[in-house]
C-alpha cells in the first residue's frame, strides 16, 4: 500500500514542520498544497470545513451540464452537478450559505439550502451541492456513498436507452435494434404528434396556431386534439418499431406533444396492444387529478416526475395512484438522499421508481449510488449512448461505464470517480466561466432567509 508523506512522518510532526516552514516563507504555497494532496485526512472528518465552491460548465454531453467542485480545508474535494440545461448560478448563489460548514453534515446543509430550490431546473443548484456533499462525506470516511445510505440492494444498475428519433419508423427501429445489439435491456422512444402533423386530417387545432404558440402552453390549454387518423398513424408507427425489435423488450414512450387529456386517453388505448413499459409526461405533473383520470382510463403504465422538486409531490402522486411509476430526476428532486426517500415512500404504495437522467458521469454516479441503495428502483435513464467522449470525463471506475446495458456499482470512496481534467477542459461551454475558476464574487451573498417570523 502506498503511504503518504504524513503517514511516514507522523501526522502531527508533518503538520508542525510544514507550518514552520510555511511561516518561514521557505516553501512556496504550491509546495505545501502538493504535500497536502498526499495527506490522509480521513481521520479528521470532524474538522472538515467547506472552503470553496467552483464550477466548470460542460456542453454537448449531449446537453449543457454545470459541474461543481466543493473544496475543503483538508485537501479533499467533492464533485456534484447542476441539472442539465440549468444555470450554474443556482448553485453559486448558495456558496455563501455553505462556506465553513462541515460537508459531512449532509442533511443539515440540505435543510439549510433547500428553500432555494424549486421544480424543474431550479432544483439543480440544491441537488448538485447535495451530491458533492455526499462525495465529500464518503471520501472523508473512506466509504462509498451507497454504504452511507444504508447499504445496497444490487451490484449493478439497469439502464434504459433513449434513441434519437427518425420520422421513418424503419430507420428509428433500426437505431433501436442497434441499442439491443449493444446489450441494452430496456428502451425508450419519442412518439410526438410532430410525426403526423404534416399529414392532413391528423390533428384538430385552432387554425393558424404556430409551434411557438404551443411551446410554453400547457397541454389542456392548447386546444389540440388528435383525430382517429392521427392516432392510427402514431400507433402504426409503434407497431412498425415493435415488428423489428420484438415484443419482449420493455419500450417506453415520451414527448407526445401538448395534446388534450381526452386525446391522451384515446392514444394510450390505441397503444395498449404494444404493451408499452410506460407513457411519460402525457400532461404536466402538477395536474394530478387529470393525470389520475388518464391512469384510471387506460391499461398502460403512466409515469411522471422529472420536473418535481422534493419528495412531497411524489408521495401525493403515489398515494392517489395518479401514476403507475414515478420518475424523479435526482438533479432536480433534491439530490441523493431525497431521491432515496422518494423511492422508499412510493414503495409503500406499490409504486416503483424509474430515474430520469441526462447529465455527465458525475451526476450519473450520484444516480447509481442512490439506485443501489433504494429497493423500489426500476431502471435508470441513459441519454448519452452516442457521445463517444462521455466515459472519458472520469476515471476510477470500470469502462465502458454502461456495459451491456448495466452500470457496475463502484466501491471507491464517495461517488468513486475522479475528473479527467484534460477531457473536461475540451468540452467546456465557450460562453461560460473557465475550468473551476475562482468564484469569490459569491462569497458574501447574504439575505435574511428565515421563512417565518
Ligand atoms: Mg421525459
Amino acid at each position: 500500500m502506498k503511504r503518504s508523506v504524513a503517514q511516514m512522518m507522523g501526522r502531527r510532526g508533518f503538520l508542525r514542520r510544514a507550518a514552520g516552514i510555511a511561516a518561514a516563507g521557505f516553501w512556496a504555497d504550491e509546495t505545501i498544497e502538493a504535500y497536502q494532496q498526499n495527506v490522509n485526512t480521513n481521520s479528521k472528518p470532524s474538522d472538515l470545513k467547506i472552503t470553496d465552491l467552483r464550477v466548470a460548465v460542460v456542453t454537448g454531453a449531449p446537453f449543457t451540464c454545470p459541474l461543481l467542485r466543493i473544496d475543503t480545508n483538508q485537501g479533499i474535494h467533492g464533485l456534484g452537478e447542476v441539472r442539465d440545461g440549468a444555470s450554474e448560478t443556482y448553485a453559486l448563489m448558495l456558496k455563501s450559505r455553505i462556506l465553513g460548514e462541515n460537508p459531512c453534515n449532509v442533511d443539515k446543509i440540505f435543510r439549510k439550502i433547500k428553500q432555494f430550490g424549486w421544480h424543474g431546473r431550479q432544483g439543480g443548484g440544491v441537488s448538485g451541492i447535495e451530491m458533492a456533499l455526499w462525495d465529500l462525506a464518503g471520501k472523508a470516511y473512506n466509504v462509498p456513498v451507497w454504504q452511507l445510505l444504508g447499504g445496497k440492494f444490487r451490484d449493478r444498475i439497469r439502464c434504459y436507452a433513449d434513441t434519437e428519433m427518425s420520422p421513418d419508423p424503419k430507420e428509428y427501429a433500426r437505431r433501436m435494434k442497434e441499442r439491443l445489439d449493444r446489450g441494452f435491456t430496456y428502451l425508450k422512444m419519442d412518439l410526438g404528434i410532430g410525426l403526423v402533423a404534416k399529414t392532413p386530417g391528423t390533428l384538430t387545432q385552432p387554425l393558424g396556431q404556430t409551434p411557438r404558440d404551443v411551446f410554453m402552453t400547457q397541454h389542456m390549454f392548447t386546444g389540440i386534439e388528435v383525430t382517429d387518423k392521427g392516432i392510427g398513424m402514431m400507433a402504426d408507427y409503434v407497431g412498425q418499431v415493435r415488428d423489428i425489435i420484438g415484443m419482449e423488450v420493455p419500450l417506453a414512450a415520451d414527448h407526445f406533444g401538448h395534446i388534450g387529456v381526452n386525446s391522451c386517453i384515446r392514444l394510450a388505448k390505441a397503444l395498449e396492444k404494444y404493451n408499452m413499459a410506460w407513457l411519460e409526461d402525457m400532461i404536466p405533473w402538477m395536474h394530478m387529478e387529470l393525470m389520475k383520470k388518464i391512469t384510471d382510463a387506460v391499461e398502460v403504465p403512466i409515469l411522471t416526475g422529472e420536473d418535481i422538486y422534493l419528495k412531497e409531490d411524489f408521495i401525493k402522486l403515489a398515494q392517489m395512484h395518479a401514476v403507475d411509476i414515478v420518475h424523479p430526476d435526482l438533479a432536480t428532486a433534491g439530490g441523493i438522499l431525497e431521491t432515496k426517500k422518494i423511492g422508499d415512500a412510493c414503495q409503500e404504495y406499490g409504486v416503483p421508481m424509474a430515474m430520469h437522467f441526462a447529465g455527465t458521469p458525475v451526476s450519473c454516479m450520484a444516480n447509481v449510488h442512490c439506485a443501489a441503495a433504494t429497493e423500489g428502483f426500476l431502471v435508470l435513464e441513459f441519454h448519452s449512448a452516442d457521445i463517444p467522449w462521455w466515459d472519458d470525463m472520469v476515471e476510477g471506475i470500470d469502462k465502458p461505464i454502461v456495459n451491456r446495458g448495466f452500470i457496475k456499482v463502484p466501491d471507491g470512496p464517495g461517488l468513486g470517480i475522479r475528473l479527467v481534467d484534460e477531457v473536461v477542459k475540451k468540452h467546456l461551454h465557450p460562453k461560460k466561466p473557465g475550468y473551476f475558476e475562482p468564484t469569490d464574487q459569491w462569497n458574501n451573498e447574504r439575505s435574511h432567509d428565515r421563512l417565518w417570523s
